[in-house]
């Protein structure tokens, strides 16, 4: 799980909207390869759950990614 920058809602007028901070698992992470149907903005660093406990693309928790499941 990595905390990450993604493309938000551009039609907003709040920076927060438009560039949302979210966990990402590493699966979501390694299947975004950059192009451009890329959803991921930048890496920010290691998961932090103040950011929300899943993952922001396919709801996997912290706790699931560890177990593997
Ligand atoms: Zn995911």
């Amino acid at each position: 799980m990595k905390l990450c920058t993604v493309w938000g809602e551009m039609s907003s007028d709040s920076a927060a909207d438009q560039y949302p901070t979210v966990n990402v698992c590493d699966d979501c992470f390694k299947a975004d390869d950059g192009d451009e149907d890329s959803q991921i903005v930048s890496h920010e660093g290691k998961y932090d759950p103040a950011y929300g406990e899943e993952c922001h693309f396919c709801g996997k928790t912290e706790e699931e990614e560890r177990e593997g499941a």
